[in-house]
């Protein structure tokens, strides 16, 4: 019996990354059924087989189309009748320097990372039957200065504010929302980053020394925290944001 045993959990983004990490472990502790989501059916068939578990159902959609996510949700109710466990960890960054912000570099970020988890968790609650945890994908980078990403922090800013503020939105309902903030994990995202080779390899030099532990982490260090809060073992805590960071904010 795991930490999760008998919980029906939904994970957007977790085709890759984080979220394939964050797959594994639910599994690995248990749970019931683990739906996840991402953009590209042929990544999340890949995910799957990966995952190895005939518990885990993989859902093609984008978190920030309406249609999708109600799709998503009445596949849930009809397959499973409810939700306990929520991370909602899709997201994407985009590089770019103030004088360089576009109006469409400012809509893709704010459209997936911020309205993406807005509609993602409120369209979820009504199936949050039983109570659960709702667990929100933040970052380092919103406490942080970071080079080139104020568009990309200020979405992150934002994700942890709605960790406080819907925590007490949702007094009464037994659902506790709290957020994880990882410092740099290796993942593709930093591998999508349109910059030069020779401009990255220097970002990701200056990024792993601004780190305590000086290096990155790997996605199972934050799939780890994730269960923390997903389980009964953080049953007492609600609306707080969970550092995973290498130490980088105490720098
Ligand atoms: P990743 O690129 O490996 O995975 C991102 C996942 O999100 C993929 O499954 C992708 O399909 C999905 N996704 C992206 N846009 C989507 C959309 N519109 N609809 C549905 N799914 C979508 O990246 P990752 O590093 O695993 O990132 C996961 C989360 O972690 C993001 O929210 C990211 O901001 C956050 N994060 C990552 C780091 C890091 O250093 N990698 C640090 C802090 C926070």
């Amino acid at each position: 019996m795991g930490r999760l045993a008998g919980k029906i959990a939904l994970i957007t983004g977790g085709s890759d990354g984080i979220g394939l990490a964050t797959a594994q472990q639910f599994v690995a502790e248990g749970a019931s059924h683990v739906f996840i989501t991402g953009r590209r059916q042929q990544v999340l068939d890949e995910a799957v087989k990966k995952i190895g578990s005939k518990n885990v159902t993989a859902v093609q959609g984008d978190v920030s189309n309406m249609a999708d996510l109600d799709k998503l949700y009445s596949l849930i109710q009809k397959e499973k009748g409810r939700l306990d466990i929520l991370f909602a960890n899709a997201g994407i960054d985009e590089v770019a320097t103030l004088n360089s912000i576009t109006e469409k570099h400012f809509d893709d970020l704010f459209n997936i990372n911020v309205k993406g988890v807005l509609f993602t968790v409120q369209k979820a609650l009504p199936i949050f039957v039983d109570g659960g945890s709702i667990i929100l994908n933040a970052s380092i980078c919103s406490v942080k200065g970071c080079v080139a990403e104020s568009v990309y922090c200020a979405t992150k800013a934002a994700v942890r504010s709605f960790a406080r503020c819907w925590t007490v939105d949702l007094k009464g309902r037994n659902i506790r929302v709290n957020a994880v903030s990882p410092g740099p994990i290796d993942t593709s995202m930093w591998k999508a980053a349109e910059i030069s080779e020779e401009d990255k390899k220097a970002f990701i030099t200056g990024v792993t020394a601004a780190t305590v532990m000086n290096r990155f982490g790997t996605p199972d260090e934050i799939a780890k925290p994730v269960v923390f809060l997903a389980s009964d073992d953080s049953s007492y805590i609600t609306g707080i944001e969970l550092f995973a960071d290498g130490g980088l904010a105490q720098i």
